[in-house]
């Protein structure tokens, strides 16, 4: 069966979540169950974007992470859209093979059972300020999913009071998942990087004040480098 593929890049440095920093190969999906008010993947998640999104086989997709990577088994980061859409076992399974490592990024809003074939399941549930709501049963069906077999983060998009008191009933109920709290992109037309350094640290600020000291606090390190381009 094929996959619906927005853009695969890199490699590059992966921008945010636990594997900041990380080389990275992305393949973005096409295609989202969300809608969510800031998204900064439209291209990736309005039907209008269709027509750009290339229907591709597993063996394909594979043969152009390759490519790119010039052979070197490195990490494949999963995102869309949401990448939970489609079937990506058989991808995880060729690049397992030969020594790639797979982290996929979703809003835990469709649970698959390759969920438990990923090294890397990150799930980053949308707070109020996205416009949507989490169904948390879905959510568990994803966490149940993966089995405990990949490493499990949750990340969370903050952009004012309402999504931090989210974010921390979120932690409060998942206490053992490692998260990671992302300031929103305020900026999605025009870069404000002055802006997001401010949000940034009012984002400190208040996770200081709240004594709130098993998170981790980052940026969208690609956007600031890079701005809201694709396939950086
Ligand atoms: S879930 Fe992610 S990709 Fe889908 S609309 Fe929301 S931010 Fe965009």
């Amino acid at each position: 069966m094929n996959i619906k593929v927005s853009e695969i890049f890199g490699p590059t440095i992966q921008g945010e979540g636990a594997l900041i920093g990380q080389p990275t190969v992305f393949v973005r999906t096409g295609g989202c169950d969300y809608r969510c008010s800031w998204c900064d993947t439209l291209h990736a998640v309005d039907s209008k974007y269709r027509h750009d999104w290339k229907a591709m086989s597993a063996v394909d997709i594979f043969a152009r992470i390759k490519e790119l990577s010039g052979n070197a088994p490195l990490m494949i980061s999963l995102s869309g859209g949401n990448p939970a859409i489609q079937d990506l076992k058989p991808l995880i399974d060729i690049g397992h093979k030969q020594g790639y490592k797979f982290a996929l990024e979703t809003q835990g809003s469709i649970a698959k059972d390759w969920f438990a074939d990923l090294d890397i399941l990150t799930l980053s549930p949308k707070p109020p300020s996205s416009g949507e709501k989490t169904n948390w049963a879905e959510f568990d069906k994803c966490l149940k999913a993966a089995d405990n077999n990949p490493e499990i983060a949750l990340k969370i998009v903050i952009m004012n009071d309402e999504d931090y008191t989210y974010a921390k009933d979120v932690h409060a109920k998942y206490p053992k998942l490692s998260i990671y709290l992302q300031p929103a992109n305020h900026s999605l037309e025009n870069l404000d990087i002055d802006g997001m350094n401010k949000h940034m640290l009012w984002l400190i600020n208040k996770v200081m004040q709240d004594k709130w000291f098993n998170v981790r606090v980052l940026p969208q390190l690609h956007v600031m480098l890079w701005g809201n381009k694709k396939g950086v």
